[in-house]
């Protein structure tokens, strides 16, 4: 057994990829999507919204509340609206849910949403961290605001706003189904916070990479293989394209199962093989199988191969075949932007285009590729690893290992989950119930967030929480401590 040459702990014996629970993670992540959940409804009077928007921004962590709360308010006071646009009806909502979390009578919504936002803290941390060390540049966006929405899928929303000044963050959207299930879906913060928020932090990146894809697509395959129709069809979709690339080098495997199965989740259980009446800015859903698998390919990773092969397989499955006169059974053409193309075709434009994203030194990153910033590796692989049993039920307290003096990242607890959840026999309530909890605790130990507990303490301390909760607030214990119930959390945990 060799040693992770990062932390020196001995490598773990890679265990074979087993997608037993697969088709039940599938079908869970659909229920989540079209859950009916209530979202917040919002006071009828723009008066009445902009009192609780005010109450909301005071108990805002310091960063939140001075760099996207306080200005945003300012603004709308100024404003003298009647009503609200997308987008202030989005920021609103998303500071709502924040403060709700103080007299939330919803408390698995109330944590489900402090732990959407640990992981999504964590992501963009890690992605920064990297991006400094590289000496890649950096921005000062912050991690972006997470919000619930009754949408079926995830969604960036640029807090961009034609009237008034940017704010420092963006807001993530999340389908509200997925508080209370579908730990496959959870994966998809990684496409969401390290794809599109990279992009949108990084506003030439998608310019660059966009030349590139297309310069390297037409130039290395010839007209004759549809060189420069392949050229255009992915670099128009470069922003979903390159934060699918990117959510799988910061998310790994997870990320590259979980597209697979959140787009079969979404399309009746296959991927989408034929395209619709609208142009999807989104490539075709065996397109992004296929990329999924090629990424995979590219981790330095011990099961790599193995992961390309499956997710290659369970994309394979879905591709429209024909039989040849010999009677074997291959790929079909498939429509693209109006065009039949091969199945060779597109599989070497997949090929070209992963390449082109991770090896192209780019000006923008300070003459970087973005393989040189963040790749997933065999050190996060074995983070993930040691998690795995303390998101396993079995004696139904979970205790952290304080072993780690760095801590972990929201994303392994994840990436834990996401593993449990797919092997044989896995039981995704208490999985999913598991991961929360441990993402709660940590979000309650993160010094961007364990503020608001000591304002919501404050503020609760006369109100009934304790009848709300279920739990013993009377006790000397912290309140992270009750309110991740019978589950253990050791100080010096990193949020
Ligand atoms: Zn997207």
């Amino acid at each position: 057994m060799t040693e992770c040459r990062r932390c020196g702990q001995p490598l773990f014996d890679y265990s074979p990829v087993d997608l037993s629970n697969l088709q039940a993670c599938i079908r869970d992540a659909q229920i989540a999507a079209y859950s009916k959940a209530s979202e917040i409804i919002l006071p009828h009077s723009i008066d009445e919204i902009l009192d609780e928007l005010a109450q909301a921004v005071e108990r805002l962590p310091s960063e939140y509340r001075e760099r996207v709360g306080a200005p945003f308010l300012k603004y709308m006071q100024n404003s003298q609206v009647h009503g609200l646009n997308g987008f202030e009806e989005t920021l609103v909502k998303a500071i709502l849910y924040h403060d709700d979390v103080c007299y939330t009578n919803d408390l698995q919504l109330a944590n489900a949403t402090r732990a959407a936002q640990e992981l999504i803290g964590d992501l963009w941390d890690k992605y920064l961290e990297e991006e400094t060390n590289a000496k890649a540049g950096s921005s000062d966006l912050m991690a972006p605001l997470f919000s619930w929405s009754t949408h079926s899928s995830a969604a960036i929303y640029p807090a961009v706003n034609a009237t008034m000044r940017d704010l420092d963050s963006t807001v993530a959207l999340f389908p509200i189904g997925n508080a209370r299930r579908g730990v496959l879906t959870w994966a998809s913060f990684a496409h969401e916070v390290t794809g599109h928020n990279v992009l949108t932090a990084n506003t030439r990146l998608i310019e660059e990479l966009k030349t590139k894809i297309f310069q390297k697509i037409s130039n290395k395959m010839s007209s004759y293989t549809k060189g420069s129709h392949l050229a255009t069809y992915w670099s128009d979709r470069v922003n979903e394209t390159v934060s699918d690339i990117l959510g799988i080098m910061n998310m790994g495997p997870t990320r590259a199962i979980g597209i697979v199965g959140y787009l079969k989740a979404m399309n009746g259980g296959e991927l989408r093989s034929q395209e619709g009446n609208h142009r999807d800015l989104h490539p075709l859903g065996i397109l992004r199988g296929f990329l999924a698998a090629r990424v995979m390919k590219k981790l330095p990773i011990e099961g790599s191969e193995v992961w390309s092969q499956e997710i290659k397989d369970l994309t394979s499955a879905d591709y429209p075949k024909k039989i040849t006169q010999s009677g074997k059974e291959v790929h079909a053409r498939i429509r693209l932007d109006g065009k039949n193309v091969k199945y060779k075709e597109v599989a070497k434009s997949i090929r070209i285009l992963v390449n082109t994203v991770f090896n192209t030194k780019l000006n923008c990153l300070n003459g970087k590729s973005l393989g040189e910033i963040r790749v997933w590796n065999e050190h996060d692989e074995l983070e993930v690893h040691n998690l795995r049993k303390y998101i396993k039920i079995g004696s139904g307290d979970i205790l952290y290992p304080a072993s780690n003096p760095a801590g972990y990242y929201a994303q392994y607890v994840v990436s834990a989950a996401v593993m449990e959840s797919l092997g044989q026999g896995a039981n995704l309530p208490a999985i999913f119930q598991s991961m929360v909890s441990m993402l709660v605790a940590m979000n309650r130990f993160n010094p961007d967030w364990k503020e608001m507990d000591e304002i919501c303490v404050q503020s609760d301390s006369d109100s009934d929480i304790t009848e709300v909760v279920g739990l013993d607030l009377s006790s000397q214990a912290p309140l992270a401590y009750q309110l991740v119930g019978r589950h253990v959390v050791q100080e010096g945990w990193r949020g």
